[in-house]
């Protein structure tokens, strides 16, 4: 079988070649998971909950493995890399628990000799495609609630990032996850999308990616009618008001900003500041990421690894570019790093508005651009007024501000004086174009079950 290298990008170096799978590979992956599901989704709650159990032990005891290869295929520094397995492996800890909670209803009747029920049912065969940004928790995020509510799963991870995915599978096979329930395929990602879309076999699409290719995705399962989950991109604003505690709000946004070189959907990609703070904030922010170290993810020192590849530097500089020559000002960094490869300077853009494509689009880099506002409407205005509706952040003292601006930001997160939120226990997800569906919490399970109604008559 063809072969394709999976690259390093913060040296270039070829790690792996691994296979480059198609339609055959993808149809006989569906074949294997829809097997498979006739026995996986027979056992108890309870058996299927031990061996996630395990899968998640196994996960921790890998810690140091899945990190470093992480780190290699994905640029991120080491650090993250081990925060990375945590949060991943939780979810696995999560649905192995939520497993044993699949409840039913007993709904009173409308005439009085018969019984109506209400069962929840594991969908059938899921097939999950995902990013590089989070090689294991993107994977994890899905497979978790489908393995734990009895669905057999077909991933398709990242052509960048296919190490960690195919470590996590190999460790979910030594928990006693049988072969079918968990598979992995990879390579030429149309012709694997296609295969899961058009088959028959396959109920449930769940994807997180790219705006364009969940829009695609979920036009392609129409056809064969698939519930589909998405999670797409954002253009998470941080609102930052005169109220704010200046520390906090610095604090918070730095981390909301440059958590993975600025690669994640619900990183910080609009600062706005009003206008009484502006100033302050603004020095005290470019000073903290003056303090941000770039370098290979290896190195113990490193806060900011490199972008994933080429083409994301490019997008970067067009961007910057873009906003530079509509009057924006850059307050720090605005280049590619001395380091070369896919390097980026971790970068602050002052007085950026609504017209500049770093307020219109996600960056999806190491660049913080700097709103100024004056009211509280206008925030909430600017806040809004955009297709996508994944994460909001905002910085403020006020109580009664924190519950106003909360119910009016239209997205599906919203952080209040603090820039890192997920986590395994809370709903993930977003409004408008940034997707359909939750991940994580008990919420994370709707997804994979249908609802049957059974009427028990005649009594
Ligand atoms: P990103 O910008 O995060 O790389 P993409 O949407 O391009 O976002 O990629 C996310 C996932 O979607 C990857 O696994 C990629 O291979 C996959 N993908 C890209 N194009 C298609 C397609 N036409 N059909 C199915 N999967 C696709």
């Amino acid at each position: 079988m063809e072969r394709v290298g999976v690259q390093n990008p913060a040296t270039g170096e070829v790690l792996a070649n691994v296979a480059c799978m198609g339609n055959r590979e993808t149809a006989d992956a569906i074949t294997s998971a829809n097997t498979t599901f006739y026995t996986w989704s027979k056992l108890t709650a309870s058996e299927r909950s031990k061996a996630l159990r395990k899968w998640h032990d196994l996960l921790m005891s890998h810690k140091e493995e899945l990190a470093l290869l992480m780190t290699l295929e994905q640029g991120k520094p080491m650090k993250e890399a081990l925060g990375e397995v945590n949060y991943g492996a939780s979810f696995i800890e999560f649905f192995a628990e939520e497993a044993k909670r699949v409840y039913g209803d007993i709904i009173p009747p409308t005439l009085a000799d018969r019984r109506l029920l209400v069962l929840k049912q594991p969908i059938g065969v899921v097939g999950a495609i995902t990013p590089w940004n989070f090689p294991l928790a993107m994977i994890t995020r899905k497979v978790g609630p489908a393995l734990a509510c009895g669905c057999t799963v077909v991933v398709k991870p990242s052509e960048f990032t296919p190490l960690t995915a195919l470590a996590a599978a190999d460790l979910a096979l030594q928990a006693g996850i049988p072969a079918g329930a968990l598979n992995v395929v990879m390579g030429n990602a149309p012709e694997i999308g296609g295969e899961l879309m058009q088959s028959t076999q396959v109920r449930k699409i769940t994807f997180t990616g790219s705006t364009a290719v969940g829009k695609k995705l979920m036009a392609g399962s129409a056809n064969t009618v698939k519930k589909v989950s998405l999670e797409l991109g954002g253009n998470a604003p941080c609102i930052v008001f005169d109220d704010a505690d200046i520390d906090v709000a610095v604090k918070g946004s730095l981390a909301a900003k440059f958590r993975n070189s600025g690669q994640t959907c619900v990183c910080a990609n609009r600062i706005l500041v009003q206008e009484g703070i502006y100033e302050k904030f603004a020095s005290a922010f470019v000073k903290a990421v003056q303090s941000l170290q770039v370098g290979n993810g290896l190195e113990e020192s490193t806060s900011q690894g490199p972008l994933i590849n080429e083409a994301a530097v490019e997008k970067v500089e067009k961007f910057v570019g873009d906003a530079t020559s509509k009057g924006a000002n850059i307050m720090l960094g605005g280049k590619r790093h001395s380091l070369g490869m896919s390097f980026y300077e971790p970068t602050v853009v002052g007085n950026v508005s609504n017209d500049m494509l770093l307020f219109r689009e996600e960056v999806f880099g190491p660049v913080a651009p700097l709103i100024p506002f004056k009211t509280e409407e206008e925030a909430i205005h600017l806040a809004n007024d955009t297709n996508a509706g994944l994460a909001a952040y905002m910085f403020t003292k006020s109580i009664a501000r924190s519950w106003r601006v909360s119910e009016a930001l239209e997205y599906g997160l919203v952080g209040v004086n603090e820039g890192l939120i997920s986590t395994e226990v809370a709903p993930f997800g977003g409004v408008k174009q940034s997707g359909l569906g939750r991940e994580g919490s008990k919420y994370g399970m709707d997804d994979y079950l249908e609802i049957k109604y059974v009427c028990m008559g005649n009594l």
